[in-house]
Formats: structure tokens, sequence, C-alpha cells
């Protein structure tokens, strides 16, 4: 199926399908501002899993921005010290706090600008974070989004910005929302990486992908 085969309204049932099957909630969509914002920074080139293992400890030691602001980003970068990137990650959440404190009175702002002003945040993080925590209409193109849009056929944009885009024409807006949710839990568990299991997919039916993989014999 080609870009131009793939309407709206197809579109629109592939994200419906999967948002029947996968009803959890985001991996990084921690349950108030200040944590999805350093949970989406630290998901950055890194496993959510990994993240959801340090992050309680982290959370006892720095339960506010006020708090991480007080510290080092040497002390920060102890407490995260098994996730990837975490000698700049650590400066960023050190500088970030301080700037929100400073600029935004202690609140995690709600425009794309202005949180990728604040360090370590880029488009995709700020779609993320403006999606789950301030319920708006945007389009978080990860590793998953960007991989299933390609299978599905509804993409052949090189980056994620230019994947974000074409999402844009051809998902109805009060969609947007639902495609980074679906699409990662998705991934994870039927259009994998490496080998799909197009088997047992649920929307095998509108992808084009061209090499689905059969059922394997037992
Ligand atoms: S048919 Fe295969 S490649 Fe297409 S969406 Fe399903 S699992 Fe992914």
């Amino acid at each position: 199926m080609s870009r131009s085969h793939a309407s709206i309204q197809n579109t629109a049932t592939v994200i419906q399908r999967l948002a029947r099957r996968y009803t959890a909630s985001g991996d990084m969509d921690l349950g108030n501002p200040k944590d999805t914002l350093i949970g989406v920074l630290l998901s950055a080139r890194t496993k959510d899993a990994q993240v959801l293992k340090i992050f309680p400890a982290f959370k006892r030691r720095y339960p506010t921005f006020a708090s991480l602001a007080r510290s080092t980003p040497e002390a920060i970068r102890q407490q995260i010290a098994t996730i990837g990137l975490n000698r700049g990650k650590s400066k960023a959440i050190h500088e970030l706090s301080k700037i929100i404190l400073r600029e935004y009175s202690g609140k995690v702002p709600d425009t794309r600008d202005d949180l990728m002003r604040l360090p370590g945040i880029g488009r995709k993080g700020a779609n993320c974070i403006l999606s789950y925590v301030f319920a708006q209409d945007t389009i978080c193109v990860d590793t998953h989004v960007f991989r299933i849009a390609h299978r599905l056929g509804w993409s052949k944009g090189k980056t994620p910005d230019k994947v974000e885009q074409d999402l844009q024409q051809m998902i109805p807006k009060r969609l947007w929302r639902e495609i980074n949710r679906t699409f990662v839990h998705f991934g994870r568990d039927v259009c994998q990486p490496r080998k799909p299991q197009c088997w047992r997919c649920p929307v095998a039916d509108v992808c084009s992908y061209r090499h689905k993989t059969p059922e394997p014999r037992s």
C-alpha cells in the first residue's frame, strides 16, 4: 500500500485497533509534570526499562526541582550511573531545574518552544511531554513510531521531523496523542525491531511491509 493509498480512514482504523488492544499508559508518563520531564530526558537513547529501574530511588533522593537545583551534576550523576549518556544528562537535569525555578516559577512549561529551550529536551521529548502531561495533540516520533510508520507505508521520511510531518497529514488530529503510546506497546509486543511477528498482527491487512513474517512451524 503506497502512501497515497493509506487513507485517513485506514490510519484511523490502525490506531483505533491498537488503542483497543493496548490500554496501558506510556512508560514515561510518570504521573506528574516533573517526573515525566525527567523520565523523558533520561530515556533518550536509553531503554525505558532502564529508566524505570532507577527512577524510584532517584525520585526519593530528588523529589523536587529545588532539590535537584541545590545538588550538583556529579551527585545527580551518581544516581543515574547506569543510564547511557549520564554525564550530559546529569548536567542537563541540574541546569533545567534551575531554569524552571528561575523562569517558570517551578512549573514545567506547557509550550513546545519553552520546553525546547530546556537543556536535554528536543522536539521529540517536548512532544511527549505536551501529550502526556498537558493532553495536547502532538506526535512524539520515537524509535518505535519511526520504524512502524515506515513499515505501515505511512512515511518514507529519513528523519523523525519528516515522519512527524507525514503523520500529521494523514492521521486525524484527535488521534495524534494515541500514536506514541500505542506504537510503543505494539512495537515491543508484535512489530518488533528485528523480526516483526506479522502472523499475529492485528493490522496486517492494512500494512504494506513487503517482508511480512509467516508463523513459525512448531
Ligand atoms: S504486518 Fe508486520 S510489519 Fe506490518 S505492522 Fe504488523 S507486525 Fe508490523
